[in-house]
């Protein structure tokens, strides 16, 4: 019979051939040293063009705790990480990169945690090391505005390195969203989750596969995933124009009954025509933009609800729930 291991790692590789033998040498030796029951360590090949899959192979060959999954292109960071959940076995599936900004060492730190009882503990980034300015700039600033705006709370300074419970894994495998932003997801699913915190280290080696166009694409999934926020600025906007509209006529009409009906002739009524109108135009739009955002919601076709636990019922009366949200 297969048993399943304690701790499923999972680790996307993008061309990172230099830094993949350091990375399995240090994970194996905390994880061996954390002698905790099995663990396994699912990596995603995700259409790597340097060695990185011949190394891979190598590492399972001499490792039979080492999974692969090989894809047949680059289909981006996120979508790698979510194939590696698919794969995981384990009763922990951890989030970590291979380029060894997260640290390995911090996973018994994680673990411990989730033997307290939380079944999602996330690395916090307490500082960060070895990356430019602008993209610690961008990414404080980026986080504080995720977290502003999202319905869910996301927390701040914290990527996808990562503990989960299976159970939350399980519910990740449901939300089969293709526009996806992990770390947000995670947060949405609930359960008890708590942090801790860490210094992000600098890559080990090679360069970030995270160029200024896949970090706005990114931040685009996480704004639109799990906010309505860009529709709402329609809203304000077409307010805003049309409270200017009745405050211009009412400010033209004013200096017209005091300095004669000539003031600011013919160009006053186009322009608060214009404002008006366009006062409803964007109205209009953003009511379109709710449609448009219900049929997203539907379409993402996410789970209802998720279910932690349930008193009260027997066995076979809970049929019509939703399925496997319950461990
Ligand atoms: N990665 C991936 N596919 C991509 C880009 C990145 O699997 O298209 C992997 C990469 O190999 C690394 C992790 O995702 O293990 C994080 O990428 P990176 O270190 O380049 O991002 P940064 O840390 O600079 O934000
Ligand atoms: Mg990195």
């Amino acid at each position: 019979m297969l048993t399943r291991p304690t701790y499923s790692i999972v680790a996307p590789v993008y061309n990172e051939e230099l830094v993949l033998r350091p990375f399995y040498e240090r994970l194996k030796s905390v994880m061996d040293g954390m002698n905790d029951g099995a663990w396994e360590l699912v990596m995603v090949n995700d259409g790597s063009r340097d060695g990185s899959l011949a190394i891979m192979e190598a590492l399972a060959q001499q490792d039979s705790r080492v999974k692969i999954i090989n894809f047949a292109r680059n289909f981006g960071h996120q979508i790698a990480v979510t194939a590696g959940i698919d794969h995981a076995r384990g009763q922990a599936v951890i989030l970590i990169d291979t380029d060894l900004q997260d640290p390995p060492e911090l996973i018994p730190q994680l673990a411990a945690k989730w033997r307290e009882g939380y079944e999602v503990v996330y690395a916090v980034r307490e500082s960060r090391e070895g990356e430019s300015w602008f993209k610690l700039t961008t990414a404080k600033l980026f986080y504080r505005f995720i977290y502003r705006i999202t319905d869910v709370n996301i927390p701040v300074d914290t990527g996808d390195f990562r503990l989960m419970d299976a159970r939350v894994a399980d519910v990740l495998r449901q939300m089969r969203e293709h526009n996806r932003f992990i770390r947000g997801m995670t947060s949405w699913v609930g359960f008890k989750q708590t942090g801790v915190g860490y210094v992000r280290k600098a890559r080990y080696a090679g360069e970030t596969k995270y160029p200024l166009k896949k970090m706005v694409n990114f931040a685009l999934d996480a704004v639109t995933s799990f906010s309505f926020f860009p529709l709402q600025i329609m809203l304000y906007t077409s307010l805003m124009l049309g409270f200017l509209a009745i405050l211009v006529s009412i400010v033209i009409s004013g200096l017209r009954l005091a300095l004669g009906p000539e003031f600011f002739g013919g160009q006053a009524t186009t322009i608060v025509l214009l404002l008006l109108l366009s006062s409803f135009q964007l109205f209009f739009l953003f009511i379109i933009g709710q449609y448009v955002a219900r049929i997203y919601d539907e379409a993402r076709n996410r789970p209802l609800y998720v279910v932690a636990s349930r008193h009260g019922f027997h066995e076979g009366e809970i049929e019509h729930a939703q399925p496997n949200v319950e461990g």
